[in-house]
């Protein structure tokens, strides 16, 4: 199904007294992609529509950014936080993942001399391989693809015109939202994003999960979309009308 979500009142009205969570991604959801993702930031009325709602109910922000880096884009208050493609979260702990850290460094070491044309970004644990900058880059990422799945200790998520390389475990964004899901058997949850790595999220068949996606595409497991980035702001406003209407 793919509706856009103001044709979808019904979705919002078996919501009325329930629990709420609204969970987002950040980088093509919250804030809009840009060619150097240092400088990835949310518009001020995002942010400020952001607070609003995280007054009113329950707000969490998943991301594929390490959670330093994270904390250092978000100035309000947030229900749940989790970075590295959900192998930071209130879920698990970093120190399972101490034994990767030389492996992983080493690693990103070797690559950056074999191919200095990425533009390379150190998560927490694994790191980032940036290509948006690079005109023709099918050739260089087959070549680099070829070389890492050689690792079977490896887990490549790729995305936008970047390739996570991370520890082969079982954590993703769709492994964060369960729990969540898990942990609190009262609350209906939102989801939205705008990548391939959401569809994690999206492919989720829970009764009291409402996937959205930034950007219509046939493809996506998504049960509603916003047509486009800026389109979030627009969403946010009639959430925290909404909600204020049934509180
Ligand atoms: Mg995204």
């Amino acid at each position: 199904m793919h509706l856009e979500y103001k044709k979808s009142q019904f979705f919002l009205c078996r919501l009325q007294k329930k629990k709420l969570f609204f969970v987002f991604d950040f980088d093509g959801t919250l804030a809009p992609i840009v060619s150097d993702p240092n400088k990835a930031y949310m518009r001020p009325v995002t942010q400020r529509l952001l607070e609003k709602l995280g007054k009113q109910t329950q707000v969490g922000i998943i991301s594929g950014r390490s959670l330093s880096d994270l904390k250092k884009r978000i100035t309000s208050k947030l229900d749940l936080i989790s970075g590295t493609h959900g192998l930071e979260s209130p879920f698990s702990t970093t120190k399972e993942y101490k034994e990767y850290e030389m492996f992983f460094k080493e690693l990103q070491k070797a690559l950056k001399e074999m191919f200095p044309e990425f533009s390379y970004e150190k998560k927490t644990i694994g790191f980032t391989l940036h290509y948006r900058n690079i005109q023709d880059y099918q050739e260089l990422v087959s070549s680099v693809l070829e070389l890492l799945n050689a690792f079977p200790e490896l887990k490549i998520i790729k995305g936008k015109k970047v390739l996570n390389i991370l520890p082969n475990r079982p954590h993703n964004k769709g492994w964060v939202m369960q729990k969540l899901l898990e942990q609190n058997p009262e609350t209906y949850f939102f989801y939205i994003g705008d990548d391939t790595t959401d569809e994690d999220v999206f492919c989720i068949q829970d009764e009291r999960l409402v996937s959205i996606r930034i950007g219509k595409s046939i493809k996506s497991s998504a049960l509603l979309y916003i047509n486009n980035q800026k389109g979030i702001d627009n969403f946010l406003s009639d959430i925290i009308f909404f909600i204020k209407g049934i509180m």
